[in-house]
């Protein structure tokens, strides 16, 4: 009875698509499975269905991108009404920037003599949500690079010449936008943040939880974040961060977390919906 509750398909930048992804969650044996894919929810549908249909329960989530007192942080947000007016834009808004940051990144490595084209970039990420991942695979495929290290340590990487920086969302803006779309707020991968004094402004602005289980927590981090999570009463929640075969091997199936960690989130769901008075979409699924 474990769950993974951060997965990537190729609606973002993981390489599976929604079906693959659901066979791999089916073979480890997942009870229930979250597609968190970055600012969008595009692949929740296709993914919802995939599952149904190897028995496996379906979180619609979403990873967003969002900073606080300057430092970029990833919220993620779990029980997600994907038919909400307001996330919907908002997904839509980051969408249209990460296409322009595609064009720009193009422009910069046009003019350090690398021909790459934006259309070639699009046409591989074929997603609305394309980010830096698939800038380095079409320099790779393209011969302009020979790995995905080299593609980001020569252009991509921060302070690089190609690398453009990233739109980011308020983190207090991100938990209201995901609270009024029926859903739950939590800190994705702290550990890779460096930067915990953020945690408490956070928990100030109604974040849910903390994902204390991530492949890249060791036990000393994973032992740190449950501490923190329990200070200050967060959920906890975990999950392999799996972007398909783009990073070597697959993640997923590397963190199981307890089904228990989703009955507490579903239980906290229901308890807001009741508390608003109003039962959204994305709440249904608790009820089950
Ligand atoms: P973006 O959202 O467009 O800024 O891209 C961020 C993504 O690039 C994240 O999924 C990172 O894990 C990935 N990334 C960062 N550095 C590297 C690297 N050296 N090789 C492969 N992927 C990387
Ligand atoms: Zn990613
Ligand atoms: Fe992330
Ligand atoms: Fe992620």
């Amino acid at each position: 009875m474990h769950a993974d509750l951060h997965l990537h398909t190729n609606f973002s930048d993981g390489t599976y698509t929604p079906e693959e992804l659901a066979g791999h969650a089916a073979r480890c044996g997942f009870k229930a499975v979250a597609l968190t894919d970055h600012d969008t929810m595009e692949g929740c549908e296709r993914m919802a269905a995939a599952c149904r249909e190897r028995g496996i329960e379906f979180i619609p989530a979403a990873e967003l991108t969002a900073e606080h007192d300057g430092h970029e942080l990833h919220m993620l947000g779990y029980f997600l009404d994907s038919k909400n007016a307001r996330l919907q834009s908002e997904l839509a808004k980051f969408q249209q920037v990460r296409q322009q940051r595609i064009h720009e990144m193009v422009a910069r490595l046009n003019g350090l003599d690398v021909p790459v084209k934006a259309e070639a970039v699009f046409a591989l990420a074929n997603c609305r949500s394309p980010g830096r991942p698939h800038v380095a695979r079409t320099l790779v495929q393209g011969g302009w690079c020979s790995s995905l290290d080299e593609a980001f340590e020569r252009f991509l990487r921060k302070g690089r010449p190609a690398w453009v920086p990233k739109f980011k969302m308020s983190a207090l803006d991100a938990i209201e936008l995901i609270h009024q779309a029926g859903g739950l707020a939590v800190m994705a991968h702290p550990g890779l943040n460096h930067n915990d004094s953020l945690i408490p402004d956070l928990v100030d602005a109604g974040m849910d939880g903390l994902e204390c289980f991530h492949t890249k927590h060791s036990t000393t981090l994973t032992q740190r974040y449950l501490e923190i999570a329990d200070r200050f009463q967060l959920l906890v929640t975990g999950g392999s961060d799996c972007h398909g075969m783009s990073k070597g091997q697959p993640l997923i199936g590397s963190i199981k977390i307890p089904y228990e960690c989703v009955e507490r989130l579903k239980e906290r769901v229901l308890q807001r919906a009741v508390e608003s008075g109003v039962m959204l979409a994305g709440t249904a699924a608790c009820k089950s």
